[in-house]
């Protein structure tokens, strides 16, 4: 506030008073106040609600109140004006009950007159400036208690305190919760490829896409580095798969940008509801969320995972209303599956009427889909995920129809920029795939299937348990059918030769757990 724009409101109904001040003040100050007047306790509320003036130079009484009242009403509408109380000379007593109802001063008829005013004006605007600047930094401090300071949202420790008391209020209210959490994919290879600070802008931006997409009733909470949780009060488990999947896919065709940087980083998501059976408080929805989001980490990230399909053990006795909706699920999900089937078939038929070589693709394609289902039960998997596997491997090697077949034909030992080229199908196949939007589960699997359990394998030198578990069986069923090929140049080898080789390279090229258990199925067959 400039001096010119301090404004002193003089309620009196005194004139002699009124003139007293401004003479004075004129006399003794150098800051050029504004004045204004009113005469009755009415307009001056009418100010005091409209901010129309800083500092209140109050008398005892005038037309329609007294000072005392008006002090009483300023309270009771908690205005933030600050009062100086003018009494009568001999009257101080008047002028200590004032500063008790919340005057910052008073001054008697006598002391209007001389420098006492200015300085008791001064001093008044000093401490309302001390009280303001304290109540903003209160408001700051509260704000940065409750908000995370990157991305504005609900930090973590407030998150908790908000799951609480939600879980409170739908167990009183008898409506569900369900909580989302979700993890940015690969968030350690955007930050070693673009820098922090574009990291940084992935996570800003993120929380304003989370934002845009949830209802105002619902909480978005930033639960650790690049993990958010969403809190989603009175929905059940359908209407949280309905958004978890509107954000899986608001991520996938969103590019961050950035300067010269550009990039696409997905999300997975995992589901929690005070419907699953194991919830007796708020932090179970924590972890159930958690280890579902785990789970649609290792199924391939970029996609949406509920805690009820990692239960193993299907809940007898479900409620009428909820068993028609799972059965409508299960259904609808059928039509779906036969869309992919026919979609995957008439890819083969296009393809094996542009291409002579591609009959062979296609063989290998479909036990190579044979033996992954196999060894996809045999790991205890869901239904669901033994056909995105299947469907995975009729699809794998799809992308080589952008390499040149005369490469693809070669009989000598390729070149290093021959075997490179070859090294984008993974790519190409996944840029096919992705254009259906049919197979967003099936992507990860197509674009991980050469990686090595190592780590040196390829597009991205992914290692371990961080290759999605379909690519992992994928690389060892694929192995495994080309060694039992015959092919132009080279004799099949035996099963046991196949097994062994592949036994060989257990821990090295191969999930050795997955290897172990692929043998097993082929001895007994
Ligand atoms: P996954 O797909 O398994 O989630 O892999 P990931 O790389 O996303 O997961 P990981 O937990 O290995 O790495 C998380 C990374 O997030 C590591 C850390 O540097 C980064 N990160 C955490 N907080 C911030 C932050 O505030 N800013 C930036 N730029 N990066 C952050
Ligand atoms: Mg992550
Ligand atoms: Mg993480």
């Amino acid at each position: 506030m400039s001096k010119q724009d301090f404004i002193i409101l003089v309620a009196d109904s005194n004139h002699p008073n009124i003139e007293a001040i401004k003479s004075t003040l004129t006399r003794h100050n150098d800051i050029k106040y504004k004045f204004d007047i009113v005469h009755t306790g009415k307009d001056l509320f009418e100010k005091a609600e409209g901010n129309k003036f800083d500092l209140l130079l109050l008398n005892r009484s005038f037309s329609d109140s007294n000072g005392i009242k008006i002090l009483d009403e300023i309270s009771r509408r908690k205005l933030d004006v600050p009062v100086i109380m003018i009494v009568e000379d001999g009257k101080e007593e008047l002028g200590v009950k004032a500063m008790d109802k919340g005057a910052y001063d008073y001054l008697t008829e006598e002391e209007i007159k001389t420098v006492s005013i200015s300085r008791a004006i001064r001093r008044t605007i000093q401490r309302k400036k001390l009280e303001d600047d304290i109540k903003e930094s209160i408001k700051k401090l509260e704000k940065l208690a409750i908000r995370d300071g990157l991305t504005g949202l609900y930090n973590h420790n407030h998150f908790k305190e908000i799951l609480k008391s939600e879980y409170k209020k739908s167990k009183r209210h008898i409506q569900p919760l369900s909580c989302i959490m979700i993890d940015l994919d690969h968030f350690k290879s955007v930050n070693d490829t673009y820098g922090h600070q574009f990291g940084d802008h992935v996570l800003v931006y993120s929380s304003e896409i989370l934002k845009k997409l949830v209802r105002d009733t619902d909480f978005v909470a930033r639960y650790g580095g690049e993990e958010f949780f969403i809190v989603l009060p009175n929905t059940n488990l359908e209407g949280s798969f309905i958004l978890a999947e509107r954000i899986r896919s608001a991520f996938e065709s969103n590019i961050f940008r950035k300067g010269e940087i550009s990039a696409v980083v997905t999300v997975s998501l995992g589901i929690s509801s005070t419907l699953d059976n194991n919830v007796t408080g708020d932090n179970d929805l924590i972890s159930n969320a958690d280890k579902a989001l785990y789970r649609a980490k290792w199924r391939g990230r970029n996609n949406v995972c509920t805690y009820e399909e990692t239960e193993f053990n299907e809940a007898v006795g479900i409620k009428e209303e909820e068993k028609k909706i799972k059965d409508f699920y299960v259904r609808l999900e059928s039509v779906n599956e036969n869309i992919k089937e026919t979609c995957i078939e008439s890819a083969h038929n296009i393809l094996l009427e542009m291409n002579s070589w591609w009959d062979n693709v296609k063989e290998h394609s479909v036990r190579v889909s044979n033996y992954a289902e196999k060894l996809t039960r045999e790991l205890s998997l869901s239904d669901d995920e033994v056909n995105v596997v299947k469907r995975a491997a009729l699809l794998h090697d799809i992308g080589l129809i952008g390499i040149n077949a005369k490469i693809l034909k070669k009989k000598e030992k390729l070149t290093d920029i021959e075997y490179n080229l070859i090294k984008r199908h993974a790519n190409i196949g996944v840029k096919i795939i992705e254009r259906t939007k049919l197979f967003h589960k099936e992507l990860p699997i197509v674009l991980h299937h050469h990686e090595r359990f190592d780590g040196n394998g390829y597009p991205h030198k992914l290692k371990g348990d961080n290759i999605p578990y379909g690519a992992r069986i994928m690389a060892i069923v694929e192995a495994y059918d080309v060694m039992r090929t015959d092919t132009l140049y080279r004799k099949a080898n035996s099963s046991r030769e196949a097994l062994a080789e592949l036994k060989e390279c257990a821990g090295k090229q191969f999930d050795p757990h997955m290897v172990d258990v692929f043998v097993k199925i082929v001895n007994q067959d």
